[in-house]
């Protein structure tokens, strides 16, 4: 998506109304789910369909292929009030929306086609990009498209890290076209998982159970040139930056679902008779979260309107940056600050709270990590780094 080509939505709703439709939602369908698929490490497919009959997959698509055509802001509440529930069912839709959005933005017909599929809930995507030695070094993506001499691409190599890699039926892969062009010779193709020589192999992750994430082993999948989308290395790289506001709002939500926690257990769980949240090093610790989760979620929504303004991406760079950064860090102090107000029950599973702190420790690795939001602050501060 280039600055050039992206839309203002043209749909709005009232934050407030949005808001208790998408708590609603993630209370009467994340939460029965979240535990269940988080022990058996399954992403539970009828989540995905209860998501599109809500209307969440596809938030910002346009309603001719039938999205909602709303904002940055409206996907960000969704994002922040399902990851109250659980962060990791929320990166399902994260996950959804941006292959979606790279499918309309940037593919024919034949990929709407597919675009629209995902949204009525009939086709899970997954969006592949990383690979084993490829991780925020985008650019250095091996895995291979060669033409046939009957127009058709073959596809080599691995993918590694890919959410929902073993359960979608589609998979938005970048590969090198043309390894002569470096970046600009790498283009995405929406491939079939079914598709012959394509194996799904789970990674053991201590993080995002309940959206697993695969190695994808590719040897010589064939896939026809109508599969090639108008999108390679600079559409991704823009695309980073919408998904980062959806990272701050992931963990803008999961941070205060461990504070409700920690704010409850410490007006309940009593010590020297009284309360352990009347100490003023329980409570102060606690207003220290809530400081960190005020700034998430101004830095988080300020970033989204500006998204939604339509302002070019280099002009907001800085912005989503600082909001990515600065969620990401806050979510591992808030939840440290939860685990150790849940003292020795709070390592055991009887308490939710150590769940809570091991899913946040994904956060500052995905979708560029701490140092690369660092770097992208230190270009917009005129800093020559590299
Ligand atoms: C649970 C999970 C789900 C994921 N889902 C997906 C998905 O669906 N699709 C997908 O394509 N990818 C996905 N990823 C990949 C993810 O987005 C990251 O790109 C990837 O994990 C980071 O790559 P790496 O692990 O190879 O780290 P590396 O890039 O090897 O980095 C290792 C360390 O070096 C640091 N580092 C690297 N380069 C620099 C630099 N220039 N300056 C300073 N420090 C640097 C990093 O910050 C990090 O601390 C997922 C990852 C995880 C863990």
């Amino acid at each position: 998506m280039t600055s050039a080509t992206r839309p203002v939505p043209r749909n709005s709703v009232e934050e407030p109304v949005f808001r208790d439709m998408c708590r609603r939602f993630a209370a009467a369908e994340a939460e029965p789910r979240w535990e269940q698929a988080d022990r058996e490490r399954a992403f539970p497919r009828d989540f995905f369909r209860a998501c599109s009959a809500a209307g969440l997959i596809g938030i910002s698509a346009p309603e001719a292929i039938g999205g909602t055509d709303l904002g940055c802001v409206e996907e960000a509440v969704c994002m922040e009030e399902v990851a109250r529930v659980n962060p990791n069912l929320a990166v399902s839709i994260l996950v959804q929306n941006v292959a979606n959005a790279l499918l309309y933005f940037h593919g024919s017909d034949v990929h709407r086609e597919i675009a629209q599929r995902n949204i009525t809930g009939e086709c899970l995507l997954a969006i592949a990009v990383t690979e084993p030695e490829a991780g925020n070094d985008v650019q250095n993506v091996r895995v291979s498209a060669r033409r046939d001499p009957g127009g058709d691409w073959i596809i080599d190599g691995i993918k590694a890290f890919i959410t929902l890699g073993g359960e979608a039926d589609v998979l938005v892969l970048l590969a090198q076209t043309d390894r002569s062009q470096g970046r600009r010779g790498m283009q995405f193709f929406a491939v079939d998982r079914a598709s012959p020589g394509l194996q799904a192999v789970p990674i053991d992750t201590y993080v995002n159970r309940p959206a697993p994430t695969y190695r994808i082993m590719l040897d010589q999948v064939r896939v026809p040139e109508e599969r090639r989308l108008a999108a390679g290395f600079s559409e991704i790289m823009a695309g980073f930056n919408r998904e980062r506001i959806m990272v701050a709002a992931r963990w803008l939500g999961h941070m205060r679902h461990a504070q409700e926690w920690a704010l409850s257990y410490a007006r309940e769980r009593h010590q020297f008779g009284r309360p352990i949240g009347a100490n003023q090093s329980i409570a102060f610790m606690l207003a220290q979260n809530q400081v960190d989760i005020e700034a998430a979620h101004h830095l988080t929504y300020h970033t989204a309107q500006r998204w939604d303004s339509g302002a070019p991406i280099r002009d907001i760079i800085m912005d989503v940056s600082t909001a990515k950064l600065f969620a990401t860090q806050a979510v591992l102090r808030v939840t440290q600050n939860a685990l150790h107000a849940g003292g020795g029950w709070g390592l055991t599973s009887e308490l939710p709270v150590m769940r809570m702190a091991m899913d946040a420790l994904v956060a500052p690795v995905t979708v560029g990590s701490y140092e690369i939001q660092l770097r992208a602050i230190a270009r917009q501060l005129g800093l020559p780094c590299d």
